[in-house]
């Protein structure tokens, strides 16, 4: 099996954790992870999933371009990893295996997601942070609409307003102009 960025590299097994073997690219440091592998790691090994403190990570950033699976050749999908990284996860779902790049599993690690992978791969995480991000461009839009300070008493107002048992009450009395 030819690693999928340098095409002419092989692929060779390698430990990335104890009991977790991936095929792994000896010359550019991608992976191709089995989920399957993945899961009977993950099922002995329930510790590990708490976040290490690593240093700083030397991690190359996302690599744009559609990749292809080894196994099978067709194009993998790619899923965000998580709200706070811009790096993606290639999946191919016929094959069921995931492609990490150079220093993705160590992030991973960092962000405390080691032990979520298939999870990263549903439509609810991705849902979530595609939900997040936009919430995130909304308040920064109107930061700038309204200044910091006008922004930070509206937005303490507006949670307020929306754990607030009348809330439907409250918004309809804002709407009525005073003489
Ligand atoms: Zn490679
Ligand atoms: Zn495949």
């Amino acid at each position: 099996m030819q690693c999928l960025t340098c095409k002419t590299t092989s692929l060779e097994p390698k430990e990335i954790e104890p009991g977790l073997l991936v095929a792994a690219c000896p010359q550019c440091g991608g992976a191709l992870v089995s989920l399957m592998n993945y899961r009977f790691w993950l099922d002995q090994h329930q510790g590990v999933a708490e976040a290490e403190l690593l240093p700083e990570l030397d991690v190359p950033g996302e690599q744009p371009g559609e990749r292809d699976c080894p196994k099978c050749r067709q194009v993998m999908k790619k899923f965000q990893m998580g709200l706070n990284s811009s790096h993606k996860i290639d999946l191919c779902e016929s094959c069921d295996e995931a492609w990490l790049d150079k220093g993705e599993w160590q992030l991973l690690k960092q962000l405390d997601l080691h032990g979520k992978l298939p999870r990263i791969f549903t439509q609810a995480w991705q849902n979530n942070i595609r939900e997040a991000r936009r919430e995130a461009l909304q308040e920064d839009r109107y930061e700038k609409m309204l200044g910091v300070e006008d922004f930070m008493h509206v937005s303490s107002f507006r949670q307020w307003l929306y754990r607030h048992p009348r809330k439907e009450e409250i918004k309809q009395y804002l709407m009525i102009a005073p003489e």
